[in-house]
């Protein structure tokens, strides 16, 4: 196997280590040039709104740090550095499927994204760098680098580019480029594109599903991949992965009417949890609203909570099956 040189983003496909057949689904791959034609709006102003955030404690900030320093712990997933063979992996895949055009179509998704404030080069660099394509129905593929919610079966939805970059964004902020998330949790792995998205942002990443089909599903999905840093986990995410504890990061694809206590305990102090969460009916929350939670562990009692933006999650389930 060569070595591929550290080439700037987007990488060129003869940077590729290996060329791998197509998978399966990327059967539907011609549709998406014709879609990267096809206008896409921009992200609606409910998602997220320009400069949402609230201005964080500087303890938040000073915590940036923390953040990107690994808790020391068991089982440890290679890391993936920026502009990597994974990276270049992630390319190969697209390869024999419409590569160019879903290459072309996701630096255009990332202008986007761009354009809607989206600011860390890291992030980008992943969202441009997935081929998100790959996590749906063929069927759907040709809207694949639209910013959309689309259905992955079983009544739930691989979420959309920008949300997954404004919370992988909230969850790096003050980090540099260069300087990846330690030890991220995702709670709600669906298809498994979030995963593939925080693989390229943070050193290990551990992703648990509670319906197995699509825990099986997003297995399969990342397998072409190869991304070494990955671990998905079939079980509630409700209940946390204490076993990998404590997490630098916490990021939940799914809306409560809380944050399980469970994950509170297993963040890291400095660490960050980012959440969807219901708005408490009375505080000015119509049924159903739900809005970005930005919780920062300051110590072992006392969290920072940040109330973000409105969004729309599938909910938070407890159990599995
Ligand atoms: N991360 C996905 C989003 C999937 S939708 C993406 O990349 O697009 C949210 C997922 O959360 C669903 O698959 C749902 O089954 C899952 N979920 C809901 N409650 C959960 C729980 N308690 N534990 C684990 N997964 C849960």
């Amino acid at each position: 196997m060569t070595t591929p040189r550290r080439t700037r983003f987007p990488l060129p496909l003869d940077a590729v280590v290996e060329r791998k057949p197509a998978p399966e689904r990327t059967a539907g791959m011609p549709a998406i040039d014709a879609a990267r034609k096809a206008a896409v709006p921009i992200v609606p102003a409910a998602q997220t709104p320009p400069n949402a955030l609230k201005p964080l404690s500087s303890a938040i900030t000073a915590s940036a740090m923390q953040r990107g320093r690994k808790p020391a712990l068991s089982s440890t997933p290679q890391p993936v550095a920026p502009g990597s063979a994974v990276e270049a992996r992630t390319s190969a895949a697209t390869a024999g499927g419409g590569g160019m055009a879903s290459d072309r179509a996701r630096g255009a998704l990332t202008a986007r994204l761009r354009a809607s404030g989206i600011r860390d080069e890291r992030v980008l660099r992943a969202i441009g760098t997935v081929p998100r394509h790959l996590f749906m129905e063929p069927g759907l593929a040709s809207q694949a680098y639209e910013d959309a919610a689309l259905p992955i079966g079983h009544q739930q939805t691989i979420s959309k580019p920008s949300v997954v970059a404004r919370m992988i964004e909230l969850l790096r902020e003050g980090l540099p480029p260069d300087q990846p998330l330690a030890r991220v949790l995702e709670i709600g792995t669906g298809c498994g594109y979030q995963a593939a998205v925080l693989s390229l942002a943070a050193e290990e990443v551990f992703s648990i599903e509670r319906i197995r089909p699509l825990h099986e599903q997003a297995k399969a999905n990342l397998r072409p991949l190869r991304l070494p840093n990955v671990r998905l986990h079939y079980g509630d995410g409700m209940l946390g992965l204490p076993q990998a504890a404590p997490f630098s990061s916490i990021i939940l694809a799914a809306a409560g009417m809380e944050v399980p206590e469970a994950l509170l305990e297993q963040l890291a102090i400095g660490g960050r949890l980012i959440a969807p969460v219901a708005v408490p009916a009375g505080a000015g929350g119509q049924g159903g609203a739900q809005q970005l939670l930005l919780i920062e562990r300051l110590n072992r009692h006392r969290f920072h909570r940040t109330a973000l933006e409105a969004v729309f999650f599938v909910p938070l389930k407890s159990g599995t099956i």
